[in-house]
């Protein structure tokens, strides 16, 4: 190799080097910027009381008006009967009932204080709103699904049945215009009060008082008040919540983890140092046995 081309690769592999190493740099701060956030006074959110819920599904059909989306037949094709959750269906009233107890529950995305599908988005298509609703960026999703893996309730759905599948969940309405009014279709729809639609620290105060004023009508807990880091939706009810279905979560989101992990690899360098080091020894081998082959 003459002496200007081998001055070239220096340079080539230099320049390489530096990027491999300003990347991860650029990631680190980003990492170790990604503070937990915390329930902040703009938060909106929602409180449902399941003991106030009459069963109606007023807010089902809201949530499908509202998002266009289309109803689910049961077998016989007459009824409006989804089981769960799916692209079709973002929020769902079901009923519990055992010997001694009954109550409805209405799930949809729990609008976490600090998603764990936001952390887990590798191109940030999932997104944390200032006014707390957890929203979804077609133009930045490439479909990989980590949000449904991170996510504690279960809760995006992807269109399977669809040759360009999007990723699928309540966002709070704050994608068909009903949440800059000030609602939510389906607390709009509610005719019993059973969803409230506000900011969440008032919606917390409004729990607390409820179960201050109402001894023995709930169980002493507000779901979502501080499960998986506490959520922007909120639950009362009479009925246990494990048996509810919902899951039993530490207080700190599972977005705690993965960030953890995230930044501790970067924090030491320990990646990009071996990425460095790896493509460094690379090359100097591929240059010394082409320089050998040259010579002979
Ligand atoms: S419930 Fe799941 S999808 Fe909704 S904000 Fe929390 S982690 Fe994200
Ligand atoms: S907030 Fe909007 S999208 Fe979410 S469940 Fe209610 S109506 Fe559906
Ligand atoms: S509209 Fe209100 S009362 Fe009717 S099912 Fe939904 S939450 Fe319950």
């Amino acid at each position: 190799m003459k002496n200007k081309s081998r001055r070239q690769f220096v340079k080539t592999i230099a320049a390489a080097g530096a990027g491999v190493l300003a990347a991860p740099l650029v990631s680190a701060k980003t990492a170790v910027a990604a503070k937990f956030r915390g329930r902040r006074d703009r938060d909106m959110g929602m409180l449902y009381d399941a003991t106030m819920c009459i069963g109606c599904r007023s807010c089902e059909v809201a949530c499908k008006q509202a998002n266009r989306k289309p109803t689910e037949y049961d077998a016989d094709g007459i009824w409006d009967a989804p089981k769960d959750l799916s692209a079709k269906t973002l929020t769902l009233v079901k009923l519990y009932k055992d010997d001694t107890a009954q109550s409805f529950v209405k799930r949809q995305c729990m609008h976490c204080v600090d998603p764990a599908c936001v952390s887990g988005c590798p191109t940030s298509a999932m997104v944390k709103q200032p006014n707390g609703a957890v929203t979804w960026n077609a133009d930045a999703c490439v479909g990989c699904r980590y949000c449904q893996m991170g996510c504690p309730f279960n809760i995006p759905k992807y269109e399977f049945d669809s040759a360009y599948g999007r990723i699928v969940k309540c966002e709070l309405c704050a994608n068909n215009g009903y949440l800059e009014k000030g609602f939510t279709a389906c607390s709009k729809a509610c005719p019993t009060g059973a969803i409230l639609f506000g900011r969440q620290k008032e919606l917390l105060r409004t729990a607390k008082e409820r179960i201050r004023d109402n001894p023995g009508r709930y169980v002493e807990k507000i779901y979502g008040e501080w499960d998986s880091g506490g959520t922007g939706v909120l639950y009362l009810a009479s009925v246990p919540f494990e048996r509810l279905g919902f899951p039993e979560l530490p207080e700190y989101s599972s977005a705690r983890i993965s960030e953890g992990i995230q930044h501790t690899i970067y924090q030491h360098m320990i990646a990009p140092i071996l990425i460095y080091f790896g493509l460094a020894f690379v090359a100097f081998r591929n240059t010394r046995s082409a320089h050998k082959q040259k010579e002979d």
